[in-house]
């Protein structure tokens, strides 16, 4: 008889362990703590560990031995431990998070964030996609590549339970779980995204962010705007003068003290992609007619824009009145929160730095400027690989997608931690990955898992964590 393959066994566990537990994971209600202020007494979060931690121990993986750690005043950190093969040389992290983002209106008819759907390719639900996933996807690896035969280096899973609320004690806990983490020689972070579900995607690099709110106050009352407009000054219009410090409102160019020069590698990934998806980069979203997208023209500089250069949204708003309450008035002040995306290396403090400089130093009228719930993190851009784990990577997209090369492309958004990550593990190999590709909408309605494609992360988490076993 014919011994199976590691991808054979993933198979045969898929419907009935993986996705059986990734919807058992589904149902339980737990948020992140920044959304549920009984996170720390509601046992919610340890309701979604005792899931996994169920679907874990059916497999009977061997070698494996769990350990939590829940120091006074923090949040748990779930590790999981599954010893290497004799004469295993290397140490492989995998990361994943257990909390979950709000569950937010606007759910399809048929669909709700605790009600795991299958349609399809496609299983919904809060939690499917960003980041219970993880837990199953490298679980399952581990035992696929032990039912096989094959070897395996030391596997640890580290399981978040805050991430969705920034992390505040993640790297306390990785320092204390230290010395049942050990040192990784690769780490897997699991809660990235992909470009499309056809082939396999690391990401290249994610931008960092700097969050402020800006207050600008002129009078210290509202007055009737006939009779002081043209007086007092006007609070929106400093702001507005304000803003043009940060960035260019014709062209969205933010100020040169945050611009980063576009490295070689990055330019070339922007023209192969813009070659790859061409016009598929920005219609996939969802515009009123006759909208432009900023550089639709040029995608490579539309890439950049996005993955690389700095960036501002405003995306708050007080001391405006709803407008069915807007009377007359000038109002005393004008409050703006101001997202700044960040390139990948700038260094966020900095950027705070240059930001608060801008925005409070020779103002007009010298009107009142305060900044508050000043949040920065750094973004992150991944190292050139070792050859052993680029060569896996690629013989697992081979095999698994579509006979492809894994691809490489930079993300818009930011995962702080990864920076922290590699400053904690200066010599580790960080690859990040994930399965939120097209529609996925993970923090949106309608979250969802390509199902199809989790399966093939499965299988090539199997076949590198089996390379890496035979090193
Ligand atoms: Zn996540």
């Amino acid at each position: 008889m014919e011994s199976k393959d590691s991808a054979a066994h993933v198979d045969d566990h898929y419907d009935a362990w993986f996705v059986k537990g990734l919807q058992e994971f589904v149902r339980v209600p737990n948020l992140t703590m920044m959304a549920d202020k009984d996170f720390a007494t509601n046992g919610l979060i340890q309701q979604a560990m005792e899931v996994v931690d169920s679907y874990i121990n059916k497999l009977e993986v061997s070698g494996i031995t769990r350990h939590v750690f829940h120091p006074e005043g923090s949040n748990p950190l779930v590790v999981y431990v599954v010893e290497g093969s004799e004469g295993a040389t290397k140490n492989v992290m995998f990361y994943g998070h257990l909390d979950k983002q709000p569950w937010g209106a606007g759910w399809e008819e048929g669909l709700a964030p605790n009600d795991p759907q299958i349609r399809g390719d496609y299983m919904f639900g809060r939690g499917s996609a960003d980041d219970g996933y993880s837990a199953f996807a490298t679980m399952l690896s581990v035992k696929s590549v032990q039912l096989a035969g094959g070897k395996l280096p030391r596997i640890v899973l580290v399981l978040e339970t805050e991430e969705e609320s920034g992390s505040p004690n993640l790297i306390p806990l990785l320092n204390l779980a230290e010395g049942v983490i050990g040192k990784p020689d690769a780490c897997f972070c699991m809660d990235s995204g992909a470009l499309d579900y056809d082939q396999l995607w690391l990401t290249s690099s994610l931008r960092g962010v700097c969050n402020m709110d800006v207050t600008i106050e002129g009078g210290k009352v509202g007055y009737h705007s006939g009779e002081t407009g043209g007086i007092i000054p006007e609070t929106f219009r400093v702001a507005r003068a304000l803003l043009n410090r940060l960035d260019n409102c014709d062209t969205g160019r933010v100020t040169e003290e945050l611009q980063v020069a576009v490295p070689d590698f990055k330019q070339q990934e922007a023209e192969n992609l813009a070659k790859m998806f061409g016009d598929k980069l920005f219609t996939k979203y969802d515009l009123h007619e006759g909208v432009q997208c900023v550089e639709q023209d040029n995608i490579p500089e539309m890439y950049l824009n996005n993955v690389w250069r700095p960036n501002l949204s405003v995306t708050g708003a007080e001391g405006l009145p709803p407008i069915a309450a807007a009377g007359n008035v000038l109002r005393p002040k004008t409050t703006l929160r101001c997202s700044m995306r960040l390139c990948p290396n700038t260094d966020p403090s900095d950027a705070k730095k240059v930001m608060t400089e801008k925005l409070t130093s020779d103002v007009p009228y010298n009107a009142k400027v305060t900044i508050d719930n000043c949040h920065a993190g750094p973004g992150w851009c991944q190292r050139q690989l070792e050859d052993w784990l680029h060569n896996s990577l690629n013989e697992a997209g081979h095999k698994f997608f579509n006979g492809k090369d894994y691809g490489s492309y930079g993300e818009g958004g930011s995962i702080p931690f990864l920076k922290e990550l590699q400053n904690k593990y200066p010599d580790t190999q960080i690859v990040a990955m994930g399965i939120v590709g097209p529609g996925a909408n993970i923090h949106g309605p309608n979250e969802n898992i390509n199902l199809a494609c989790a399966r093939k992360i499965v299988k090539t988490l199997a076949h590198v964590i089996n390379t890496a076993g035979n090193l």
